[in-house]
């Protein structure tokens, strides 16, 4: 039940569509020749010009000519005006001017084919076949065209006309009584209307197959598809307004009909399609419906109005040199004449109907023509001729029936031709299909190979990379080994540098030690405390460098616990002017400390000896008499402190060298103070602890001024 709905739905949505879409599209298409320019312009005079082609000749002419003069203004020598050529000659043809069609299509022809245009090359020779076909009755030449034709439409894919071409063969085969064949190239037809998705022709394939089914004497089953074609074309001409399939519909209806004995459903077909063919002014149409308005009222018996219409229906077959159909028309007035008892008028009819018959190869007229002669010698006793009639129409009967011969009749090399020329173009598709298959083959291995060499690639990259890494891994290594090397025998240096410092104190202190032991009693009190007083001093030097030499090496070690806090600045140098005051007084110097109220965030202890250490310094290398300035500064993201003092000053050469472990550089004090030249190593390396600096403005003989940075935060 959904199925069905969603389907019914589907059906609705397509059906909308299409209408609105059809009614559009005349006018849309005549908005788009006004408002573009150029090719699209041309296109749209192009579809403009076929959509009017059968029903509006003058109109479909005008723009097939305006497009073709825009063209060859334009854009001369371009595969467009083969295209204007063709579009050009349909309205022509659909006029009746056969002669001018083909001279078009053979304008166009030589055009297309310059350009390889097969999609238009199939759509000309269709219409060349059928041209000689139905105007010439020439079948070697429709044969012909029709082979081109489905050799360029199967190259182009152009399954619209080889619907067309298909089910036109179908109607030739019909006609010569090849009625197997004849279904085979329905359904082809059928078939390729479907892939085009053309609505119209799979109407027409239906009318097709209602007409063989009508000629092998299934009149039910004719009936059937013929009402099946003819609410298809209902639907089409509600959009499109072009009622000719619904009138050829109505027209086997009549016969349908007529021949089921339903003369008053016959007649009304026939009325209506004699009207639609009259509003459209259709000759050809015309001529058909009256001569099956002939047929069906001779059925009932108004044989002479049934031959006024024969008449009528002649005069405009003639006009419109539509040769084909004159051996049924000449066919039907052997039958009325008949029924009317004229047997020498319908034999004359009949022989130019047998005429008409054998010059196109209509095996099924030739058959009833026969049939009508035969009888029309029986009633006037002439019973050789009879019987040579008879049996005529019983070989051809045969001939119908029997493949071998119905095919000899219709130029057997025709369809092998044809049948010939599909197997080359399948194989051909089959080559292609084979080709593209070993293209996309190659593609894939051409992919696969592509990938294998990425990969390669990458990991060849990558163990190039891995290998220059590893090596400069080995010289980073190589390079700390050095630097560890180095430092190691900077390490080597300062102890015998420590050592032989400290040897210097210990060997006075020995020596003046022994001399007190040795000769105590010759010495007299003062020299004594003069020797006492030069041991304890020794003592002390040796002490401090102990003293800084453990400092030191516990940093080195990192032994010695880092932990900053918030310090107030101002009260630290109070605390350690404090401790230094009596150094100050033995060379009355005057420490000055501007306070500026500021903290700072460092190690109470490692603050503590880095300030003491600088201002020891200070004290040490000043004269006497002088002033020292303790200061600091305040910045965005330091503390920079000062300590300027008046003193000895250093040489910038001496400066280099004061941080270095393994080329201490010290000297006396201006009281002949003893200095161990670590302490400024020390304070370096508690400011580094804190993310701080130490630098040093100095001027030999005027003073120095010793900077150090904390990191403020
Ligand atoms: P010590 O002072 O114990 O010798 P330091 O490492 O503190 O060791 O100082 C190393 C050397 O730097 C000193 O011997 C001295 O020559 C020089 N020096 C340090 N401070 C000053 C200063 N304020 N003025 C002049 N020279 C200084």
């Amino acid at each position: 039940m959904i199925k069905f709905l969603k389907n019914t739905l589907i059906l609705l949505l397509l059906l909308f569509s299409s209408v609105s879409y059809a009614i559009e599209t005349a006018d849309s298409i005549l908005n788009k020749i006004n408002s573009s320019n150029g090719i699209e312009k041309i296109r749209a005079r192009f579809e403009y010009s076929y959509i009017y082609r059968r029903n509006d000749k003058n109109t479909s002419l005008e723009h097939a000519e305006l497009a073709l003069k825009e063209i060859r203004e334009n854009y001369p020598n371009s595969n467009l005006e083969a295209e204007g050529i063709y579009y050009k000659a349909l309205p022509i043809y659909y006029d009746h001017k056969y002669e001018e069609a083909l001279d078009l299509f053979v304008q166009s022809v030589s055009l297309a084919k310059k350009w390889k245009d097969h999609h238009l090359l199939g759509n000309i020779y269709f219409f060349m076949g059928s041209t000689y076909y139905f105007h010439y009755g020439d079948t070697d030449e429709t044969f012909r065209y029709y082979n081109l034709c489905i050799e360029h439409s199967i190259l182009s894919d152009n399954y619209r006309i080889l619907g067309a071409v298909y089910s036109s063969l179908s109607n030739i085969y019909r006609g010569s009584g090849a009625y197997e064949k004849a279904l085979e190239l329905a359904y082809k037809s059928k078939e390729n209307y479907a892939k085009a998705n053309f609505r119209e022709g799979l109407a027409w394939a239906a009318y097709t197959m209602g007409t063989l089914y009508y000629s092998v004497g299934l009149p039910e089953d004719a009936k059937d598809l013929y009402g099946e074609a003819l609410s298809e074309y209902r639907i089409l001409a509600k959009y499109s307004g072009i009622n000719t399939g619904i009138a050829i519909c109505l027209d086997q209806l009549t016969n349908v009909h007529s021949d089921l004995g339903n003369v008053d459903i016959a007649r009304a077909y026939n009325n209506e399609s004699i009207g639609l063919y009259k509003k459209q002014s259709s000759k050809a149409g015309l001529s058909v419906a009256l001569n099956n308005k002939a047929l069906l009222e001779n059925s009932i018996g108004n044989s002479q109005e049934a031959l006024e219409l024969l008449d009528s229906s002649r005069v405009l077959k003639l006009e419109i040199k539509d040769v084909i159909s004159l051996a049924g028309l000449y066919q039907n007035y052997g039958k009325i004449l008949i029924s009317l008892g004229e047997y020498d008028s319908a034999e004359d009819s009949l022989i130019i109907g047998l005429n008409y018959a054998k010059q196109h190869n209509q095996n099924k007229h030739l058959v009833n023509i026969n049939k009508l002669l035969s009888k029309i010698y029986l009633y006037k006793g002439d019973y050789k001729k009879a019987f040579f009639y008879k049996d005529n129409q019983a070989n051809l009967a045969d001939s119908i029936t029997s493949a071998k011969l119905t095919k000899s009749m219709v130029k057997l090399e025709n369809i092998y031709e044809i049948e010939s020329k599909e197997r080359t173009i399948q194989n051909l598709e089959e080559q292609n299909k084979l080709k593209d298959e070993s293209l996309k083959r190659e593609f894939v291995v051409r992919r696969l190979l592509t990938l294998v060499l990425f990969f390669a690639l990458t990991i060849l990259a990558l163990l190039v990379y891995f290998f220059i890494e590893k090596q400069r891994a080995n010289r980073k290594l190589a390079e700390s080994k050095k630097h560890v090397d180095e430092i190691n025998a900077t390490k080597d240096k300062f102890f015998s540098i420590i050592a032989h410092d400290l040897k210097a104190p210990f060997s006075s202190i020995l020596g003046l030690s022994n001399l007190l032991v040795k000769d105590f009693d010759t010495f007299d009190k003062e020299k004594s405390r003069e020797l006492i007083y030069a041991i304890n001093q020794s003592s002390k030097t040796s002490f401090d460098l102990l003293n800084n030499l453990l400092e030191w090496s516990r940093s080195q070690r990192n032994t010695i616990p880092f932990v900053p806090e918030v310090l107030d600045i101002d009260s630290l140098f109070e605390n350690i002017k404090e401790l230094l005051n009596s150094n100050l007084e033995a060379k009355n110097i005057n420490l000055r400390l501007n306070p500026h109220g500021a903290k700072v965030f460092a190690d109470m202890n490692m603050m503590h000896t880095i300030v003491r250490n600088l201002i020891s310094n200070a004290i040490k290398y000043s004269k006497l008499d002088t002033e020292i300035v303790v200061d600091y500064k305040i910045e965005s993201d330091k503390i920079v402190f000062s300590i300027e003092d008046q003193g000895v000053g250093i040489s910038s050469e001496n400066i280099s060298r004061l941080f270095k472990v393994d080329d201490q550089y010290y000297r006396e004090g201006t009281s002949g103070e003893k200095g161990t030249g670590l302490g400024l190593i020390i304070t370096k390396e508690f400011l580094e602890k804190h993310g701080g600096e130490i630098w040093i403005k100095s001027k030999p003989g005027l003073g120095s001024t010793f900077y150090f940075s904390i990191p403020h935060k």
